[in-house]
């Protein structure tokens, strides 16, 4: 295994704690468990949309500004930055929320992609276009994310899908190349890779 020159992260879940009761959100706005939101979103009337993407707003910003980073972020970021390990962050959240979480805790990304962007994770376009812009390949680059469309993508798009487990059984079908625990293991792994290397 050779260590990235690029790393993609998801953000909920995975440098940040999962601050939304998506269940309660789900059983409040009648979208079932099997649906995404995003999808759900797209397949109603323009009155109920606007309606429960207002509801959906609330929260994410709500979320946003109670946020806090997952054990081991900070460090593990600014260890990416000292090897020159470039990053970008692919989200389904607003780049409103996302703005508001970078601000909070001092965090900056090479590329941010977010819903705005159009398409978005299980979809691999995302993660394509970060690999563009980063310039870098896709088997140069790893996309680490708690949930299975963060794997779903990153198997689309053929690159090295690391699934943060936090210790739970996987419960989605997508198969990640690497499981780690958390980022502060994801971090050691790094690091002995990178001592491998000289
Ligand atoms: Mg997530």
């Amino acid at each position: 295994m050779l260590l990235p020159r690029a790393i993609l992260f998801d953000l909920d879940g995975t440098l940040t704690r999962e601050r939304i009761d998506w269940s309660a959100l789900r059983s409040e706005l009648n979208i079932p468990a099997h649906q995404g939101f995003l999808e759900a979103l797209e397949k109603m009337d323009p009155d109920q949309r606007a309606r429960v993407q207002q509801i959906l707003h609330h929260h994410e910003h709500q979320a946003a500004l109670r946020s806090e980073l997952n054990d081991g972020c900070k460090e593990l970021l600014s260890w990416l930055d000292d090897r020159g390990i470039a990053r970008a962050l692919i989200t389904r959240n607003t780049r409103a929320s996302v703005r508001t979480v970078f601000d909070l805790h001092g965090l900056h990304f090479d590329v941010t992609i977010t819903r705005e962007d159009g398409v978005y994770k299980p979809d691999p376009t995302p993660l394509l276009r970060a690999c563009q812009k980063l310039k870098v390949s896709t088997d140069q680059v790893w996309m680490v994310g708690d949930w299975k469309y963060d794997i779903e993508a990153a198997n689309a798009a053929r690159i090295t899908g690391i699934w943060l487990s936090y210790g739970r059984e996987r419960t989605f079908e997508a198969v990640p190349d690497h499981t780690v625990k958390d980022l502060p293991a994801l971090w050691q792994w790094l690091k002995q890779l990178c001592e491998q290397r000289v």
